[in-house]
């Protein structure tokens, strides 16, 4: 479920596996993972555009070795020195299939850093553009992902285009960041701290919005649960 709020433990344990890279294309064969944060302390700069639904995700840095003590100032790599492709060399050849029609576009779950030690789930993104730019300093990968409802999690999409209908939209980092602290980081019905959801008060598919603190509220599972069963 989409803007629930975990550990990065509870993140690991749920994907099963490590996420400690960031960018982990194609985990277990089923949907790709990506870490990102628009907070201003950020190591890369990833950003949200097209009122919530578009994700502008930045590709990562060759790791930091002895032999390259500044991966900052060195373009981000395609390719391994073995020559196998690095996750940006993935997440592009995945994302240049689609635009080129030869399959469905990659199914990608996005997690969100909130500050320090709390995460949420965006939800599940299709990967439909990359590219590189250069950033003034060195060239960079950036991949374009739109926030998709109702996707097939272990799947590959099989449908090379995705409807207008099936767009979804974020919760702003700073709408989340206000509600934390509003709500005291607790479930407002039972004081709960655990399984939290960041909770539309109107629903998105009722036309309530994302970008008002006013519309979302902290809910644990068991509350969030028996609300969407009182709106269906
Ligand atoms: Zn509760």
């Amino acid at each position: 479920m989409r803007d629930n709020i975990l550990s990065y433990f509870d993140m690991c344990q749920r994907e099963g596996a490590s996420l400690q890279r960031g960018m982990n294309f194609r985990l277990r064969g089923r949907h790709s993972v990506i870490l990102m944060s628009v907070q201003p302390n950020a190591p890369y700069r990833d950003r949200i555009e097209e009122d919530g639904s578009v994700l502008i995700y930045e590709g990562h840095d060759t790791p930091k070795t002895t032999d390259n003590p500044e991966p900052k100032r060195v373009d981000q790599p395609q390719f391994l020195p073995s020559g196998g492709l690095t996750e940006n060399g993935k997440f592009h050849r995945a994302a240049q299939e689609f635009k080129a029609g030869r399959k469905g576009a990659d199914v990608v779950r996005v997690y969100e850093k909130i500050k320090k030690g709390i995460w949420a789930d965006n939800g599940y993104f299709h990967l439909v553009d990359s590219w590189q730019e250069n950033d003034g300093n060195r060239h960079v990968f950036k991949f374009q992902l739109v926030a998709v409802e109702d996707v097939e999690s272990d799947d590959i999409s099989e449908d090379l285009r995705f409807t207008e209908a099936q767009r979804s939209r974020i919760i702003p980092a700073e709408v989340k960041l206000e509600v934390w602290g509003r709500d005291n980081g607790k479930c407002i019905i039972c004081g709960a701290t655990d399984e939290l959801h960041f909770d539309h008060i109107v629903p998105f598919s009722k036309g309530g919005t994302s970008f008002k603190s006013e519309n979302i509220q902290l809910l644990c599972a068991r509350h969030n649960l028996e609300k969407s069963a009182k709106i269906q």
